[in-house]
């Protein structure tokens, strides 16, 4: 029996927690959370500023966790931030990717122009580069990126120990998570609340690098959770309808859920986008300053058109994502996987009038000449239909725009509908006038942030100007001629502030003027216009302030990147096995010790019991890779089974500890340079291994660098591609939302996936009902072995899905033979494609040398 099934004993459940009073539900006025926008190019990060974006966040070429967007340029980064603090807003710059020992160098070029610059702060995944941005920029914010896949109070505390003055939650969390880990810790939280969701957990997808060497640990994702899939249930293949797209989120759109998260405390609001358009950008950023507007009371809730903008410039369909908990019938519906924009109606069908095929449609919200439509198609979008709408007859009449009714569509001489199913979904992919009014409201309201200034002085002296902006910049200027007594006509209040608000060439609007010079004065009225633009100019300068770095060099952050004192851990070959007798066969067939990560816990006390009784000398026990609020309790039974190690894959559990029991990091703390092999082992970690997003030659190289002794190499194992909070066995087997309603398929029948090369890739769930997407193959490491052995590897780790006793047997054997120099890699890829349940592949270790990296 499951624990799933015992959500109340364990708590695993999407539970009714109890209410916490966390910093937030005190009584203080709710704080106001920064709207922070993406800005994949210089387009971007205008229409954010302009569209009134507290923060934008954008890459520089390089590390960042897109790739593919524009990027900025260190060379002219400067020039960016001033451009966004003159104009009031904040600029960070995501280093959001893992990075090799040879790129440290280019990392704390980077680090140096983001400080040269004086950007807000940087966004950053890897450990290593943490500890080198704290070595070389010791004050300039970090923020710790959703790619550190931070989930508890512990995995917060321990990025905040990594320097982060900021965490990006993972997407994931529910509203009483999030109130949990508020109630635990006062480090600033900031939350995705739009955009693109990815089906697996960031930082933990390591699909597009098993399939094509593309990781997006170093934004190079694929998208393979946008493709087509077949659901095979018990071997066969399962008819899902219109369903195709089976890994395919629908976007996030939570604009509801700001009241909450503004009362939650939250700090910031983040946009997903950067690949996105500058319209998309606007109009994000203007519905969700809205929403924090209203949250605070300060204004209306946003209208139906400003949330109509946001969806119509990108959606793949709205939802609130994780933050009301899963459902696992709603986030992936499976029928498209781009950009659908708004519903506008249904089909009726296609009728033939005056030599044309028109598109018959019913709408419920208007569509004009020109706008993009688009007929849904049925399973991976067979049959879709759409293009431009060239004419439009409503009501017997060509109308230049149809109202909500019937309306006939025609789609040029180019586009001939074929035979279309009624009832289909029409949606407005493109409208050309909301695309205008976007541009025209934000270029309408160039932003200027407002300034005050204070002038003060006494007779026969110059007199002082002091301004301070809304974003706290600050200028103080001497005049250069002194205040004298009016021969005629005294200097008045509106003529000052006449004279001081000349600022229309500037990002910057008078605000409060106030003036403390005696009665009956005067001033040169040039001489106020020289210390106008002395302060602009100053104020100007202000926004372009450096944060200082040191001299440290990668060079000397490697040196010090001391690896423990202590002992490495001994040696041997270690199975991580999913069944009892997967367990069994592994040390019968020569296994040092085995690692039991049976992934519904159920059966692990019995197992350890019975293994130990049969004389098992190390036994390795897992908890989930994920860690909720209230979840510790899984670590805590584990630990009661009196395990001989445990593994660690959260940063949670890398903070915690486990006593004086052994504790090995897994592959899940991303751990791909010499910096972070460091600040993992600095935390107490026997050995650590080595991420699955090296290649065999970053690998080997990895290990050469002196920390080999402490890696465990797992040599042989089937790539666990995507990790979700989203249960596709519910999804696809059941009617039901969540554990409760699903009726629990799992528990009946095994699942894979069929890719569209005919792969099928097992999906294993756990005790959180988070399902794993495993390769159909096992990836293998015998290539690297020997110069592994030779950098000092002493551990090795095969793990397995659902491999047979008598398969378990075959690979266990040859890993041992081989890890003991008794055959070579020839002979092992030999024995296992000869005698093999399934394929063996070099998957992501294959070297790959991408064009310019
Ligand atoms: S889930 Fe994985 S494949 Fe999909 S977008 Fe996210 S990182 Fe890419
Ligand atoms: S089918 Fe999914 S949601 Fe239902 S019990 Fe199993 S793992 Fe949980």
């Amino acid at each position: 029996m499951r624990l799933r099934r015992f959500g109340a004993r364990w708590g695993l459940a999407r539970r009714a927690r109890p209410s916490f009073h966390s910093r937030a539900m005190t009584n203080a006025p709710p704080r106001r959370p920064e709207v922070l926008a993406p800005a994949g190019d210089e387009a971007s990060l205008r229409a954010a500023v302009r569209a009134g974006a507290d923060a934008v966040y954008f890459g520089l070429q390089g590390f960042n966790a897109r790739a593919r967007a524009t990027n900025f340029d260190a060379a002219t980064l400067g020039a960016t931030v001033r451009f966004l603090h003159e104009h009031g807003a904040r600029g960070y710059v995501t280093l959001n990717t893992l990075v090799f020992d040879h790129e440290l160098g280019a990392v704390e070029a980077a680090v140096r122009a983001c400080a040269a610059a004086g950007v807000d702060a940087v966004i950053v995944q890897d450990l290593g580069v943490a500890r080198l941005a704290r070595a070389v920029a010791p004050s300039l914010p970090i923020h710790a990126s959703t790619q550190m896949t931070c989930t508890d109070a512990g995995s917060v505390e321990l990025a905040r120990e990594a320097g982060a003055s900021r965490v990006i939650l993972a997407r994931e969390l529910s509203l009483d998570d999030l109130r949990a880990i508020r109630a635990a810790t006062d480090v600033e939280l900031e939350v995705f609340v739009h955009g693109a969701l990815c089906v697996a957990y960031s930082g933990q997808c390591l699909t597009s690098e098993a399939i094509g060497g593309r990781s997006a640990n170093r934004g190079a994702c694929a998208q393979a959770c946008r493709l087509p899939y077949e659901l095979v249930v018990d071997g066969e293949r399962r008819d899902t309808g219109d369903r195709a797209y089976l890994l395919s989120p629908e976007d996030q759109a939570a604009v509801s859920v700001v009241p909450d998260l503004v009362a939650l405390g939250v700090a910031s609001l983040k946009i997903e986008g950067r690949l996105k358009g500058p319209e998309y950008v606007a109009a994000t950023t203007r519905l969700y300053r809205a929403a924090v507007a209203a949250a605070l009371g300060e204004a209306p809730p946003p209208d139906r058109a400003l949330r109509d903008a946001a969806l119509q410039t990108f959606s793949r369909g709205s939802g609130e994502g994780f933050f009301r908990g899963v459902d696992h019938q709603r986030l992936v519906e499976g029928r498209n996987c781009d950009h659908r924009g708004l519903r506008v109606g249904s089909l009726r069908g296609v009728e033939r009038r005056r030599g044309r095929s028109y598109v018959a449609v019913r709408l419920e919200a208007p569509v004009a000449r020109g706008d993009g439509l688009l007929v849904e198609g049925g399973a991976a979008g067979a049959g879709e239909f759409g293009g431009s709408v060239w004419a439009i007859t409503q009501g017997g009449a060509d109308v230049p725009r149809a109202e909500a009714g019937d309306a006939l569509l025609w789609f040029g001489p180019e586009r001939t509908p074929g035979p279309l199913a009624p009832g289909r979904r029409v949606w407005k992919t493109r409208d050309d006038a909301v695309e205008r009014s976007i541009r025209e409201a934000v270029e309408r309201d160039p932003r200027r942030q407002s300034v005050a200034v204070t002038v003060r002085g006494a007779v026969g002296e110059a007199p002082v100007f002091e301004a301070v902006t809304a974003s706290g910049l600050t200028a103080r200027v001497t005049g250069d001629a002194p205040v004298e007594r009016a021969v005629s006509r005294p200097l008045t209040e509106p003529e000052l502030r006449e004279k001081l608000g000349r600022l229309g060439d500037t990002p910057f609007a008078l605000g409060e003027l106030a003036v403390d010079l005696p009665e009956g004065v005067t001033l040169p009225l040039s001489s106020i216009n020289r210390a106008r633009r002395a302060l602009v100019d100053a104020l100007r300068e202000g926004a372009a302030r450096a944060h200082p770095t040191t001299d440290a060099s990668w060079r000397d952050a490697l040196d010090g990147a001391a690896l423990p004192a202590r002992e490495p851990p001994p040696g041997g070959l270690f199975v991580l096995c999913r069944t009892l007798p997967q367990a069994r066969a592994a040390l019968a067939a020569g296994a040092d010790g085995v690692i039991l990560d049976f992934l519904e816990l159920t059966g692990t006390g019995a197992a350890v019991r019975a293994l130990r009784a049969e004389g098992a000398a190390h036994i390795t026990l897992c908890p989930p890779r994920i860690r909720k609020p209230g979840e510790e309790k899984i670590d805590r039974y584990l630990a009661s089974l009196a395990p001989d190690a445990v593994l660690v894959r959260g940063l949670g559990a890398l903070r915690e500890g486990a006593g004086d029991v052994p504790r090995v990091g897994d592959f899940s703390l991303n751990v791909t340079n010499r910096l972070s092999v460091a600040a993992v082992l600095a935390r107490g970690l026997a050995a650590f291994t080595p991420s699955f997003d090296l290649d065999a030659a970053q690998l080997a190289a990895l290990v050469e660098s002196g920390v080999g002794p402490w890696a465990e190499v797992v040599v042989h194992h089937p790539m666990p591609l995507f990790h979700m909070e989203h249960c596709v066995i519910a999804a696809l087997l059941s009617d039901g939302g969540d554990h409760r309603t699903c009726g629990r398929p799992c528990e009946r029948h095994v699942v894979s996936l069929r890719d569209r090369a005919g792969m099928e890739h097992p999906v294993e769930a756990d005790v959180g009902c988070r399902n794993t997407v495993f390769h159909a193959a096992a990836q293998s490491a015998a290539g690297v072995v020997e110069r592994c052995r030779r950098a000092g590897v002493r551990r090795w780790r095969v793990e397995l899905v659902r491999e047979s006793p008598a398969e378990v047997g075959r690979v266990v054997a040859a890993y041992r033979a081989l890890t003991a120099g008794a055959i070579d890699a020839q002979e092992l890829w030999r024995r296992l494609r000869a005698e093999g349940e399934r394929p063996v592949v070099r998957g992501s270790l294959r070297v790959i040398h991408h064009p310019g990296g």
